[in-house]
């Protein structure tokens, strides 16, 4: 299997003026608790390998640095150091959490699909894009009546498979999905999820999911990367990290998702206090504030990353551990 993305001590440090907390993916409470210090620790030493065809879905709680890895793969950001990099001559497109504000709501749906065909498919005249733009909304389970429709006038998660058409206009092979089904119902999210795998699969994409949504990365994901403020806490298959997490964070994740079995509703655990501030983070073990099982030596050594079982590594100090 051939490597779509590749990620090596990837490390991105945001020097920041005092007050300034938007847009950064920091808790602004715990930036003025961290008053004097202004380097938030964003992504640090972070290294994955996404495969051809294949989604590898980026999981944890907000300001874990998830979303700091997309920026960087789009090159919206440049690192502080490592690399990160897509391989080959594969094109990258982005399908954003908000698809509202992904489009201009003064122009209309069929607008919005022909810009990016004047801007990468050159070599099409007038009635080779109209054929392009039709084909694209097959794609994506719409029909043709929506290029006069205008944002405003569909619901989101029809406005979220025209943005899914509109990325696929430039060709990419490469996606990243950034919370794409956060902001819809989840009877339509189960509907965008089954589109997603098709066109992964019919057109030989590969996904890079940034969610918090556990259910859409065991629906979506292939292999799971676990972050945890700025650190990569457990990496695996979706079936390994998901069915048997072997972190502590990864559990208290799984075990803070809500089940529909009311039978099951009392085992729910949220997890335990807040994400520590990125701009003085924890020494040693990042979790360890809030680790159930915190030992002397994680305040003092950050775990190394060991592996238990194929290609399923986990970064803790325990080696046994009971969950319950
Ligand atoms: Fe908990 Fe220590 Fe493991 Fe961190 S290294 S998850 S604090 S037991």
């Amino acid at each position: 299997m051939t490597a779509a993305i590749e990620a090596e001590g990837l490390t991105k440090h945001f020097t920041l003026k005092q007050g300034r907390t938007r847009g950064v993916g920091i808790n602004p409470g715990s930036w003025f608790r961290a008053r004097g210090s202004r380097t938030v620790h964003a992504v640090d030493d972070v290294g994955f390998r996404a495969e051809s065809g294949r989604t590898l879905a980026i999981i944890g709680e907000s300001g874990c640095g998830k979303s700091t890895v997309a920026k960087l793969l789009l090159g919206l950001t440049p690192a502080t150091s490592g690399s990160i990099r897509v391989t080959g001559e594969r094109r990258i497109q982005m399908v954003a959490q908000n698809p509202w504000s992904a489009l201009n709501r003064r122009k209309t749906i069929g607008h919005a699909l022909h810009q990016p065909l004047r801007i990468h498919r050159r070599d099409l005249d007038a009635a080779g894009r109209e054929a392009r733009v039709h084909e694209l909304l097959g794609l994506t389970g719409l029909s043709p009546d929506f290029l006069r429709r205008y944002p405003a006038d569909v619901s989101g998660g029809e406005l979220q498979r025209v943005t899914i058409a509109r990325a696929l206009a430039a060709e990419p092979r490469v996606l990243v999905l950034d919370e794409p089904t956060a902001s819809l119902d989840v009877s339509v999210k189960a509907g965008l999820v089954n589109l997603l795998c098709d066109l992964r699969d019919d057109l030989g994409l590969t996904y890079l999911l940034i969610t918090h949504e556990l259910d859409v990365a065991r629906l979506l994901a292939d292999q799971v990367l676990v972050m945890y403020l700025g650190h990569v806490v457990e990496s695996g298959t979706a079936e390994a990290v998901l069915g048997d997490p072997a972190h502590p964070y990864t559990r208290s994740l799984l075990d803070a998702v809500p089940v529909p079995d009311p039978r099951r509703r009392k085992e729910l655990r949220p997890l335990p206090g807040e994400v520590p501030s990125a701009v003085d983070p924890p020494s040693g073990c990042r979790f360890r504030t809030r680790c159930p099982h915190a030992l002397p030596q994680c305040a003092t050594t950050r775990p190394t990353a060991r592996e238990t079982g194929t290609g399923h590594l986990t970064s803790c100090h325990l080696t046994v551990w009971s969950p319950s």
